[in-house]
C-alpha cells in the first residue's frame, strides 16, 4: 500500500475542495431530526448532488455510475467531505456502504444494473431487516419465515431495530426458507420492496427522542424469488459479506468525524473555565485527549490497512471486527471525556451560553448505540479471538 499523495491525488484534492466551497452555501437547512420525510429529501438531495458531479460511489465501477477511482481518491473524499463539514450519508448509509457493496459482490448482472445507479443517484433509500427480538448476537436463529410459493416467498414474522425502515424503499432481508436445516444453512438473503402489501412499520422512540429504527412486521407478504441474492438456503454467506462491508468499511466516514469531534473538544476545554483557570489548563485532561487522539491516529492507520485490503480482494475481512470495536469503545470515551469537561453542563441538552455542549450532550447519550449496532463489542471479540487469532470456537 502506498499512502503518499501523486499529483493527480492533490488536483483531484483541490477540485473536491473547490466544488465543496462552491455548494454547501447552498444547501437548504438541515431538516428536523423528527421529519422523517424531510430527511429523506435532504440526504436523497445530497447524494443527487454528488452524482451529478461525479463525486457519487468514488471507488464503485464506473458501470455503475461510480467514479472508478482509486483507495486513496476515496481516503481524499472522506477527508475534505468531513474537513469542510459536508452532510452525512445519512438515510443512503445501508444502500452506499453494505447493502449496495453487497449487491455489487453476490447479485446477478440484472440485478446490478437494476440496483446499483438507483442507489447512486439517491433514488433508492435501503434499510437492513436481520435483527429478531430474539436474534440479535445470535442471528443465525431468526425464524421470520420465507415459504416457497412457485416463483414465490410468502414472509410471516418480526423484525426489530430496522433502521431507516419509515422512508426506505427496499430491505435487504433475511428470511428462513428451511426451517429443517441447521439453522445456518436454512436462511436466504432478498431484496424486498417496501411497498408490499402486509407489512406494517411502528417506529420506536430512543433516549434521544428520534426514531431511527422500527419493528417491521411481516404478514404473508410475497416477495419475487428472482428478487434472491446468492443461492435459496446460501443468505448466511452472503449475509458475512454484508457485515465484512457494514463493520469494515461502513464506519470510515465516522472515523473521520470523530478525528474532527477530538480536535473540537480541545476548543471546548479552552473555553470552559473553571475559577480563575481553564478546562485545558488541567495537565491531566490534557494527557487524556493526547491520548485519545494517538489510538486515533494508530486507528486511522488499521482503517486504511483495511480499505487496502478490500480493495484488493473485493470484500473487506474480519479485520473490520478490530476497527469497529475500537472505534465505538473510544467515541464512548471521547464523549465520557466531554461530560467530565462540561461538568455540571452535561446535565442539559441546550448549549450553555456561548458553550456547544448541547450537540456534546446527545453525541455521549447516542454513543451508548455505537458498541450494540452492527454486532455488539462482546460478538466482535468472539469474531477477533476465533476468526483472527485462531482461538478455539466459543
Ligand atoms: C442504533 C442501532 C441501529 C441498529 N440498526 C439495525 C438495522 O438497521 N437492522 C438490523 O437488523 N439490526 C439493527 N440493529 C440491531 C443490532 O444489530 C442488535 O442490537 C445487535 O446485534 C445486538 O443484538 P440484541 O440487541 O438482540 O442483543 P442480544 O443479542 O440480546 O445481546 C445482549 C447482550 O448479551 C451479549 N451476548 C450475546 N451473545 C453473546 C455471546 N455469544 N458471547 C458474549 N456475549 C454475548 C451481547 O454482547 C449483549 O451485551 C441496530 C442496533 C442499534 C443499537
Amino acid at each position: 500500500m502506498d499512502l503518499r499523495y501523486s499529483e493527480s491525488d492533490e488536483r483531484f484534492r483541490a477540485e473536491l475542495r473547490s466544488w465543496l466551497a462552491g455548494v454547501l452555501p447552498t444547501l437548504p437547512p438541515k431538516p428536523a431530526p423528527e421529519d422523517w420525510p424531510a430527511r429523506r429529501d435532504y440526504d436523497t438531495g445530497w447524494q443527487r448532488l454528488l452524482f451529478d458531479a461525479g463525486y457519487a460511489g468514488i471507488n464503485w465501477p464506473t458501470e455503475y455510475g461510480g467514479r472508478g477511482a482509486t483507495l486513496v481518491e476515496q481516503l481524499i473524499f472522506l477527508e475534505e467531505t468531513t474537513r469542510a463539514g459536508a452532510p452525512y450519508v445519512g438515510v443512503n448509509f445501508v444502500g452506499a456502504m453494505h447493502a449496495g457493496p453487497t449487491i455489487m459482490a453476490e447479485a446477478s448482472d440484472e440485478q446490478k444494473a437494476r440496483h446499483l445507479p438507483r442507489i447512486l443517484r439517491g433514488e433508492e433509500v435501503w434499510c437492513q431487516g436481520f435483527s429478531e427480538a430474539g436474534s440479535g448476537s445470535d442471528l443465525a436463529s431468526l425464524s421470520t419465515k420465507g415459504a416457497r410459493d412457485g416463483e414465490e416467498y410468502v414472509v410471516t414474522g418480526e423484525k426489530i431495530w430496522t433502521s431507516f425502515a419509515q422512508v426506505a424503499d427496499w430491505c435487504e432481508l433475511l428470511i428462513r426458507t428451511d426451517p429443517e436445516a441447521p439453522k445456518h444453512k436454512g436462511i436466504t438473503w432478498v431484496m424486498f420492496p417496501m411497498d408490499t402489501p402486509g407489512i406494517e412499520i411502528r417506529p420506536i422512540e430512543t433516549i434521544v427522542g428520534s426514531s431511527e429504527f422500527s419493528e417491521v412486521f411481516f404478514d404473508e407478504a410475497r416477495v419475487p424469488v428472482a428478487n434472491r441474492v446468492g443461492a435459496e438456503n446460501d443468505g448466511w454467506r452472503v449475509a458475512m459479506v454484508t457485515f465484512g462491508f457494514e463493520r469494515g468499511t461502513g464506519f470510515v466516514s465516522d472515523l473521520v468525524e470523530t478525528d474532527r469531534m477530538l480536535t473540537e473538544l480541545v476548543e471546548l476545554a479552552r473555553m470552559v473555565t473553571r475559577s480563575k483557570a481553564t478546562a485545558w489548563d488541567d495537565q491531566a485532561l490534557r494527557r487524556e485527549l493526547a491520548h485519545l487522539q494517538a489510538e486515533m491516529d494508530a486507528l486511522w492507520a488499521l482503517t486504511k490497512r483495511n480499505l487496502s485490503q478490500a480493495a484488493r480482494t473485493g470484500v473487506p475481512g474480519p479485520l473490520g471486527s478490530v476497527v469497529k470495536v475500537a472505534y465505538s469503545e473510544l467515541y464512548q470515551r471521547a464523549t465520557d471525556l466531554a461530560m467530565r469537561i462540561l461538568e455540571r453542563g452535561s446535565l442539559s441538552r441546550d448549549d450553555l451560553g456561548d458553550w456547544p455542549s448541547g450537540r456534546f450532550v446527545e453525541e455521549r447519550l447516542r454513543s451508548t448505540s455505537f458498541t450494540i449496532a452492527a454486532g455488539t463489542s462482546q460478538i466482535q471479540r468472539n469474531i477477533i479471538a476465533e476468526r483472527i487469532l485462531g482461538l478455539p470456537r466459543e
